[in-house]
């Protein structure tokens, strides 16, 4: 395949545009590794690239998309040889590095994952970023000495790819998981993820009490701001908050008390330059612990077109659970 389909993301003066595109073999950017590319999906941070909202992509014009998951069509790498199935998340991909939204990736060896034998590379990219940062938050929450018996976990952005997993995850360890949302009308759904309880959003939002009676004993939040300040105003003494999110801020406008007067750990999550081995660990966990038929149940596929019209409808909140795209 000399040459290949692309959703590439150009620079016009200061405008920002996304287009579907065929790119010759030559375009492809310096790597050990060639991956023929069977998915990808999209992301939060996706949608931000594609449209521009955020500077996340620094060179121009670049091939899109945060994830990939393929087959090593030739290496260079020690530890990959052709026919290994792989996946990457983050790193440098759609920042300064041809992404996941093409046929044909070259990529540093360093930046893969071999894809666990318990998915296909559609599985691993219905998980993708964010099922893979669901997970990181789940291991900080352990890591803060978090456990079921402790008592209920809150999830914000309950239908977002993050949150539908994390629900999924906490749910399958045993967890009372409270699922905060602005979509109420998705309680059946979201119940049949795990979700125990559904709390409005509204009620989370807007600005709050610096410290409020405990009603949970750890939280993923994947909004920041006001919501995040009253999640962790109302967890409960030795608990724990995961932070990776910005959907309604980036801001934190919050105090010090649950810190110093309910010893509450705020753990910040980042799934780009995460080490390997923690990007291992989580995969590996992700094989265990996440329930297949339920990834499947949160998931929709598109083509590789179709990801420039759904970009602006995942920002404005309209997209539920993961989407993933087969690039072919
Ligand atoms: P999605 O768009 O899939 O989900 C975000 C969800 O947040 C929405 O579905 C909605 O859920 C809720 N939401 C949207 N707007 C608002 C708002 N104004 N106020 C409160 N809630 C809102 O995104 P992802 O799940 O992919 O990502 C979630 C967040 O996590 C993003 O901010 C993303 O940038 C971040 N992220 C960070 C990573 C890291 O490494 N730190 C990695 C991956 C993601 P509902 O309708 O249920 O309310």
């Amino acid at each position: 395949m000399s040459s290949f389909r692309a959703i590439q993301i150009a620079r016009n003066g200061g405008l920002v545009q996304s287009s579907l595109v065929e790119m010759e073999e030559q375009a492809l950017m310096p790597g050990d590794v060639t991956v023929k590319v069977d998915y990808s999906t999209v992301n939060y941070k996706d949608a931000l690239a594609l449209t521009g909202t955020s500077p996340i992509a620094q060179v121009f014009p670049l091939v899109g998309g945060i994830d990939l998951a393929g087959t090593v069509e030739s290496s260079e790498h020690p530890d990959y040889q052709p026919g290994d199935a792989v996946l990457i998340n983050g790193w440098e991909l759609s920042q300064t590095h041809h992404g996941g939204y093409a046929q044909r990736a070259r990529v540093q060896g360093n930046w893969l994952v071999k894809t666990p034998a318990a998915f296909t590379a559609r599985q691993a990219m219905a998980i993708g970023t964010a099922g893979y940062t669901a997970m990181l938050c789940v291991l900080a929450l352990e890591h803060a000495g978090i456990a079921p018996e402790h008592g209920h976990v809150l999830v914000t952005g309950a239908n977002g790819g993050v949150g539908s997993v994390a629900i999924a995850l906490l749910h399958k360890l045993g967890y009372h998981v409270l699922a905060s949302t602005g979509r109420m009308e998705d309680e059946a759904h979201l119940k049949a993820l795990g979700a125990a309880e559904l709390i409005d959003r509204k009620t989370l939002s807007a600005p709050g009490k610096p410290l409020g009676p405990p009603r949970w004993a750890a939280a993923v939040d994947t909004v920041g701001s006001h919501t995040l300040a009253n999640v962790l105003a109302h967890t409960g003494y030795r608990g724990a908050v995961a932070a990776c999110g910005l959907a309604q801020g980036a801001d934190l406008p919050a105090s010090v008390l649950p810190f110093i007067l309910r010893n509450v750990t705020l753990a910040g999550i980042d799934s780009v330059n995460a080490p390997h081995a923690l990007r291992q660990r989580a995969w590996d966990r992700l094989a265990t612990d996440l329930d297949p038929g339920l990834l499947e149940q949160m998931t929709t596929e598109i083509g590789l077109a179709d990801v420039l019209e759904l970009a602006p409808r995942l920002l404005q909140g309209q997209v539920r659970g993961r989407t993933v795209v087969d690039v072919n």
